[in-house]
């Protein structure tokens, strides 16, 4: 499954201009479970996940953030600034994790790039205007057959049907993040190193992000009242739309949050936690590649081992003489 339909990453766009739709356009188009190409999309799957598909998959999970993104993801760049981004984990030959014979395990919850897999959206905006929208349009991957079924709907009855309204509804500031940045892109020059970390954290380890904005550290720096905190930390969805509000902060210098006038002395403080995520992260991801290597050196001993059998088999045996 590619996930090339949403207008976030440079790398998940096409280089194709496809016919735009709106939501009351008419389309042909069914995916069920006894068509020809059942789970075909997701044997090789290339998800990029959204901060609400982390929010709903570690719900489903009823697991913590950094436990999910260790499990369930890869890191990798959305972009040639470094931005960090996360893939859902496949096998080695490209399946999803999630994929069982009888679908997807995890189907209620399923990323957003999963439920358009049928249909592309783009975040548009006008010249001149400050509002963005979507726009939709066919995603006809050769592998699908649901182009080919005699089913008539249309893209609002599409969107609904996957479970995409309440999606599309949390990703489109994230999503606006992204287009913001590649459209003006940053302030001031290239981002930092540490702008980028807070912008791991406050997309996809809300729970570490939660430790942060309840941290004495955070508190020196911005102003916020402890009812203010509790209304931002009460859930998830609040701790995902504040990341959007910090992250506008961070990343674009918008003075959306109140900070002390000393705040760039404090500020060193908030280093305590990001550099312990980061080196978390690496220290997560080089076990992960050792575990790889260990696996493949193991796989590649198993193959001369077999080898080395079959030719001493083939010594005292003579049904292998040619
Ligand atoms: S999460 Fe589910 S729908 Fe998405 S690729 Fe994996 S198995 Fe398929
Ligand atoms: S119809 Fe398309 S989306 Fe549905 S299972 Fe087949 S390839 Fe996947």
């Amino acid at each position: 499954m590619s996930d090339k339909k949403m207008d976030i990453p440079e790398n998940m766009q096409s280089s194709l201009i496809p016919e735009m739709l709106s939501l009351d356009s008419k389309i042909n188009f069914n995916c069920h479970k006894d068509i020809s190409c059942y789970n075909k999309c997701c044997k090789q799957a290339d998800i990029t996940l959204t901060a609400y598909d982390v929010v709903r998959m570690k719900q489903h999970f009823g697991i913590d953030s950094s436990e999910f993104l260790n499990n369930y993801t890869v890191p990798f760049e959305m972009d040639a600034h470094g931005t960090p981004g996360i893939k859902m984990r496949t096998d080695n030959e490209g399946v999803c994790i999630h994929m069982r014979e009888e679908g997807c395990s995890i189907y209620e919850n399923r990323p957003s790039a999963c439920r358009y897999y049928g249909m592309g959206v783009m975040s548009r905006r006008d010249q001149g205007s400050t509002e963005d929208y979507y726009v939709y349009f066919r995603n006809k991957e050769d592998i699908c057959k649901g182009w080919e079924e005699d089913y008539e709907t249309t893209v609002g009855e599409y969107r609904e049907d996957q479970g995409l309204v309440d999606y599309d509804k949390y990703n489109r500031e994230w999503m606006q993040l992204i287009l913001k940045k590649k459209s003006a892109g940053y302030t001031i020059g290239k981002p930092s190193e540490m702008s980028m970390q807070l912008f791991f954290m406050a997309s996809f380890d809300l729970d570490r992000f939660k430790r942060f904005v309840t941290s004495p550290a955070f508190n020196k720096v911005y102003l916020m009242k402890p009812e203010e905190i509790e209304q931002v930390t009460s859930d998830d969805i609040a701790l995902m739309e504040f990341g959007y509000v910090f992250m506008r902060h961070v990343l674009f210098g918008e003075e959306s949050l109140p900070m002390d006038e000393n705040a760039y002395e404090k500020r060193y403080e908030e280093r305590k936690e990001i550099i312990e995520m980061r080196r978390d992260v690496e220290v997560k991801e080089h076990q992960r590649k050792q575990e790889e290597l260990k696996k493949e050196a193991l796989r590649v001993d198993d193959e001369r081992l077999d080898d080395g059998h079959n030719a001493d088999s083939c010594a005292t045996d003579d049904s292998c003489k040619k």
